[in-house]
């Protein structure tokens, strides 16, 4: 349950968490590094599940590695002479920035605070040493409230008439330790344990209890980190950062994390621990001053990162601290980073002969290329900022101004746009962070917590702009000479760190060499196709240029939603005669015929599935409520004639189109059975703008799909109007143009009985959104809404089954689906344009099943086709 730091290496990440296993690693290659151990992850969770109980035997165990440390050391815990002080900290197996908290200094006490003055010659900072240990002591483990002891600070500073921290004395620090004491004493109705063993027991408690916080549990679940992994406490000896100006402390990456360019980039503070650069109190200095300040340190420090960067073959961030003089890392881990960045270092790496291509496509999140495609500003904006900070975390957001996090998730998930505008953020706010369209702080520095943690989920952060003023009791924001209220819009650009009042245009991403080159090499190792789910020329030449090979579905009834194109589709549906609707169909046809040409012109070359009608007739025509009103106010109101008449006609068709269970009703294969003219109508939009396209000499491959089959005898049918219409227009002119009829396989029935189906099927697509609300029974235009987000929350069910496929229950279905299709149509073509086409995990499913492709919306395109690469690198 416990292991000394020279025991563990990187391999032992799961027992020892990133932080413990990675200063392990350090002392394996070398680099100077503090002493100390760590309790393991499988100790905390032992804990955690008995209801917060140690296992047997765990502090013994703890006594036994801290006897041997003070041993190695020649330092004692709380000794009156040559005193061993310890930081405790957590360190989960995934990163969690921010999450857990630090105790700096434990070992400190009443007796031991005398032999560190004397040790160090400097009672100044023995005694700085001890206020802050009671403060981050008492906060942290005791559950004393943050603004209790800063309060006190502030009062001591205002008596004394002095700004900063720096200006307080001994005996001053002398006061604040004893003040510290009652203060703690009363929120807790006790005394501070003095014993400091005591007090490592309970810290080490405080870090497992750490684990079950909800802020922790929120940043798990957006995520994806599961919560049964539990965190490790990691106890090393103290070096001081803040021991005078010999002394600093600071955090560096190898690369920019925002960009990916191999250029220094960090920061430190003389005389000043951690904290301080982390938590943003004091602004740090650039790193590259400190070779100015500290030289040798210096020197030794670029000498390190290098060294590190190349044993693990990846950007690392380092903290580190100097300690009169001699440097310390005390640790380094993978650096969060950019999307852009991240591809930018898998380019650079392997383009350094550091790692091969395979290892660093393997390295790149896939869900963060969404990030890449997120939008910007114009460049031309011509604009001119209101303020500038620091350009923390790139894109462009534009928002509501909100001052707190609560109200940041409360509106961001109400469907607005918020910018949540902060002093700094803690890891209290990120919840807040993740609804925001962005985050701008006044203070904190780039390897702030918000720049951190807005870097790892793609917002963008301007962070340090000291020219804000926020005054969050009357919740508004001075910026200069302009005045903000709660509630303004404003637009952050996190690539230059600029603050512009209003709401500025944004504009499409731009694609990147490094963008092309990476993806490039994971279209050479994925087996699985990636097309896009398009309804227009434009989605389609987007989804192209993004990398699809093809549309492998476009919603046709998405067309006849469109302003102009409505009245005629209700005139079809209301037609009370056949001729009245093929009057309609006809005005209907060269505008579908119009979208298809547009979508074959841009796929040319490329297969194109085109679904014929799929939704209920009545999401055509109006609402059935708002229709009876309607009808209620003009009968109300007197109104008479004709207007009366129309509305209450019309109410008579929604009302006999209206269907308790819609999705499960009137629609797709169905609907098309009953007005077999409307999928001739399709049929003869597609032939004619195939034939127009390949008449201007392009090559349209043409894809026709039956929606929601799930009976052979069905598609048997509908493939019989297709072709004998397919055949009207075609050999009109005696042309062969080439096309394939398939249908989607969404209804448990359909996969069941695929090997019947498969029969009158060129390709199946499986429509995994159907197939999903029909095989589990929930209802998906409702459920996301309500319980849905219950039942994740409380682990019912391990995700949302629309959004990351049910691997169980449909993907069974999908697989006995293609297993029965193939057994009767050899080479059947089968492929997912379900949401879940574009989720890594689902795709690393469909992928071991063996389907040929998946379909996805154009955006997420460069994400399947990274994730797609590696399931196949990994399957290999
Ligand atoms: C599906 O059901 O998965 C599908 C792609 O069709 P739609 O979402 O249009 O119902
Ligand atoms: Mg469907």
């Amino acid at each position: 349950m416990v292991y000394d730091l020279a025991e563990g290496s990187a391999e032992m990440k799961p027992l020892l968490g990133g932080k413990g296993a990675g200063v392990a690693e350090m002392i394996r290659v070398g680099v100077p590094v503090p002493d100390g151990f760590t309790v393991t992850t499988q100790a905390c969770v032992a804990a955690m599940q008995d209801g917060g109980r140690w296992p047997d035997g765990l502090w013994t165990e703890i006594e036994a590695h801290l006897d041997a440390f003070e041993e190695r050391t020649g330092r004692r815990l709380g000794a009156a002479r040559r005193p061993l002080l310890v930081s405790v900290r957590s360190g989960a197996v995934v990163s969690m920035p921010g999450m857990m908290d630090t105790i700096l200094n434990l070992g400190i006490s009443e007796e031991s605070v005398v032999g560190l003055a004397e040790e160090s010659g400097n009672p100044r900072f023995a005694w700085d040493c001890y206020r802050r240990f009671l403060q981050m002591y008492g906060e942290v483990v005791e559950g004393v409230p943050a603004h209790a002891f800063s309060d006190e600070i502030a009062a001591l500073k205002n008596r004394r008439g002095i700004t900063e921290d720096t200006g307080l004395t001994v005996d001053d620090l002398t006061e604040l330790v004893a003040t510290f004491r009652t203060v703690a004493r009363h929120h807790t109705g006790e005394e501070l344990p003095t014993d400091p063993r005591e007090q490592l027991r309970r810290a080490v408690q405080a870090v497992f209890s750490s684990w079950d916080t909800p802020r922790a549990g929120v940043y798990r679940r957006a995520n994806g980190i599961p919560d049964d992994l539990g965190t490790a406490v990691n106890v090393m000896q103290m070096v001081f950062g803040n021991r005078g100006d010999t002394s600093a402390t600071g955090v560096c990456f190898t690369r920019d994390p925002s960009t990916g360019a191999k250029e220094l980039y960090g920061e430190f503070l003389v005389n000043a621990q951690g904290e301080d650069v982390v938590a943003g109190i004091r602004t740090p200095r650039p790193l590259a001053e400190m070779e100015q300040v500290l030289p040798d340190a210096y020197r030794e420090l670029l000498d390190t990162m290098d060294r590190l960067e190349h044993h693990y073959g990846d950007m690392q961030d380092i903290e580190f601290t100097v300690d009169d003089g001699k440097l310390y890392l005390l640790q380094t881990r993978t650096g969060k980073r950019t999307a852009a960045a991240a591809l930018k270092v898998a380019r650079d790496l392997v383009a350094e002969g550091v790692i091969d291509r395979e290892t660093a496509l393997l390295r790149i999140e896939p869900a963060q290329l969404d990030q890449l495609l997120h939008p910007g500003l114009d460049p031309d904006h011509g604009t001119s900022p209101l303020t500038r900070g620091l350009n923390a975390s790139p894109g462009a957001g534009v928002g509501q101004v909100v001052f707190d996090a609560d109200t940041a998730a409360e509106r961001g998930e109400a469907g607005e746009a918020v910018v949540l505008v902060r002093w700094e953020t803690t890891p209290d706010d990120i919840h807040g962070v993740i609804a925001a369209q962005g985050v701008l702080t006044s203070h904190g520095g780039m390897t702030s917590h918000a720049a951190v943690v807005a870097r790892g989920m793609g917002r963008p952060c301007v962070a340090g702009a000291g020219d804000l003023r926020i005054d969050v009791e009357a919740r508004t924001l001075t910026i200069g000479q302009t005045a903000l209220t709660e509630g303004d819009t404003i637009t952050i650009d996190g690539s230059t760190g600029e603050v512009f009042a209003g709401a500025l245009d944004l504009v499409p991403p731009q694609i990147t060499d490094d963008f092309t080159e990476v993806l490039g090499w994971a279209d050479e190792v994925r087996r699985l196709g990636v097309r896009a789910n398009a309804d227009t020329g434009a989605d389609a030449a987007k989804a192209r240029e993004l990398g699809a090979e093809g549309i492998g579905l476009c919603r046709t009834e998405h067309m006849f939603m469109d302003a102009d194109r409505l009245p005629v589709v209700q005139a079809m549906i209301l037609a009370e005669k056949p001729d009245e609707r093929a009057a309609a169909l006809d005005r209907l046809l060269p505008m579908q015929q119009a979208d298809f040409t547009e979508l074959f012109t841009a796929m040319s070359g490329l297969p194109v599935t085109i679904r014929l009608i799929d939704p209920p007739l009545h999401e055509f025509l109006p609402d059935l409520v708002e229709q009876s009103l309607l009808v209620q106010r003009l009968e109300d109101a007197g109104t008479g004639g004709a207007e009366l008449e129309d509305a209450r006609t019309l109410l008579a068709h929604v009302k006999r189109l209206s269907e308790a269970n819609p999705m499960l009703g009137t629609r797709g294969v169905r609907l098309a059975l009953l007005f077999p003219e409307i999928a001739q109508m399709q049929v003869r939009a597609i032939a004619r703008a195939a034939r127009a396209v390949r008449a201007d000499g392009l090559d349209p491959r043409v894809e026709i799909m039956v929606p929601l089959v799930g009976f052979a005898e069905e598609l048997r049918r509908m493939r019989d109007v297709v072709e004998t219409t397919w055949a009207e227009e075609v050999g009109a002119d005696g042309g062969d143009l080439p096309h394939t009829v398939g249908t989607m396989i969404e209804l448990p029935r359909a996969a069941l009985v695929a090997d019947a189906i498969a029969e009158h099927a060129d390709f199946f697509s499986f429509g995994t959104n159907d197939l999903t609300q029909t095989t589990v029974g929930i209802s998906r235009d409702d459920a996301e809404g309500s319980f849905l987000h219950t039942y994740v929350d409380a682990g019912i069910v391990p995700a949302n089954p629309f959004a990351s496929v049910d691997v169980d229950g449909v993907g069974e279905l999908v697989r006995i689906g293609v297993r029965k299709g193939r057994s009767t149509t050899p080479g059947l073509k089968t492929g997912v344009c379900g949401e879940h086409g574009g989720d890594p995990a689902s795709i690393a499913l469909f992928h071991e099943i063996g389907l040929d492709y998946v379909s996805c919306s154009p955006y997420r395109v460069p994400v399947a086709r990274l994730a797609a690469a590696q399931v196949a690198l990994g399957s290999r």
